[in-house]
C-alpha cells in the first residue's frame, strides 16, 4: 500500500472538514431564509388570529355592556316580552266609556227614600242631608224636585240603550247625555237629579241653569255636600248637566268619585 505523506493526509482531512463546512454553509443560509419566511408568516397569521379573536370578545362586551346600562335600547324582543309580562299597562288608564267612568251599584239596604212616595232613593248620609237641604230650600221659597236618584245597572240598560233606540242616536250622542249601565253615578245611591218645582219645564234641561232653584243650589249646594259632577267643560267631557248633583261627604263618596278623577286626566282629555 502506497503510504500517504502526513501533509498530504491532513490536507486531504482539512478538504474533507472543509468540503463538510462548506456543505453545512451552502444549504444552511437558504434554510435560514425559508424559516424565516415560515417563522414570520406564523407570527402574522397568529397575532392576526389572536386579534380577530380580541375584537370578537370586545365587541360581545360591548353590546352586553349596552344592554345592561340602556335598558330602553336593546333588542325590540326584550322589551315586547317584559310588556307581556305586565299584568297592567303602563299608563293608568281609567275604566270608562265614552268619558263615564264605572261604578258599583249601591247595596239594596244602604237605601232611603227622599221623596214622599219613597219611589227615589239616595244612600243613607246623602238621602238625610238632601232632605235637609230641601227643608231649608222650601223654608226659602225655593221648591227642589227629586227627578232621579239611585239606579240600578238594568234601569240605566233601559235608559241607555231604549232611549237610544227612541231617538234615533248612535251611542257616541247617547252617551254625551246618558251614562252606559255600570258608568253611571247614579248606579252609586249619591247622585240626584234635581229639579224646579216651579219651573218643571226646565227638568233635566240646560235651562234649569236660570231658575231660582239652580241659583240656590249653586250658592248653598255645599252646605249639604252636594256638588255639581257635569259643570261646563268638564275633563270627562261630558255634556253640561246643571240638574245633576252628588253627595261628597263622607270617606266612602269622596274615594267613589275622586280616587277616579284624580287618574282620569290624560286618557280622558
Ligand atoms: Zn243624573
Amino acid at each position: 500500500m502506497e503510504e500517504i505523506p502526513t501533509a498530504l493526509r491532513d490536507k486531504s482531512k482539512q478538504s474533507k472538514g472543509k468540503n463538510k463546512w462548506s456543505k453545512r454553509k451552502n444549504i444552511s443560509p437558504d434554510k435560514i431564509v425559508i424559516w424565516l419566511i415560515v417563522g414570520l408568516l406564523t407570527v402574522f397569521v397568529v397575532s392576526t388570529i389572536v386579534r380577530l379573536v380580541e375584537n370578537n370578545g370586545s365587541n360581545s362586551s360591548v353590546v352586553v355592556r349596552e344592554t345592561e346600562n340602556n335598558p330602553p335600547s336593546p333588542p325590540k324582543i326584550d322589551i315586547s316580552e317584559n310588556n307581556n309580562q305586565l299584568p297592567e299597562p303602563p299608563r293608568e288608564i281609567v275604566d270608562n266609556i265614552l268619558g263615564h267612568l264605572a261604578y258599583e251599584e249601591a247595596p239594596l239596604e244602604e237605601l232611603r227614600p227622599i221623596t214622599a212616595d219613597g219611589r227615589i232613593k239616595l244612600r243613607a248620609k246623602a238621602a238625610e242631608k238632601y232632605n235637609q237641604m230641601v227643608a231649608d230650600a222650601r223654608s226659602q221659597g225655593i221648591i227642589l224636585v227629586a227627578i232621579s236618584g239611585f239606579r240600578a245597572v238594568s234601569e240605566q240598560e233601559y235608559l241607555f240603550f231604549e232611549v237610544k233606540e227612541q231617538r234615533n242616536q248612535i251611542a257616541s250622542q247617547r252617551a254625551e247625555v246618558s251614562a252606559p249601565p255600570g258608568y253611571s253615578e247614579h248606579h252609586t245611591g249619591y247622585a240626584v237629579d234635581i229639579g224646579d218645582g216651579n219651573n218643571p219645564d226646565s227638568n233635566l234641561q240646560e235651562s234649569f241653569e236660570n231658575t231660582p232653584a239652580y241659583d240656590w243650589l249653586d250658592r248653598n249646594a255645599p252646605r249639604y255636600s252636594f256638588e255639581l259632577s257635569f259643570p261646563r267643560d268638564n275633563v270627562q267631557g261630558i255634556s253640561y248637566e246643571p240638574w245633576h248633583w252628588r253627595f261628597v261627604g263622607d270617606s266612602h263618596s269622596l274615594k267613589t268619585f275622586y280616587k277616579a278623577r284624580e287618574l282620569q286626566s290624560n286618557p280622558l282629555d
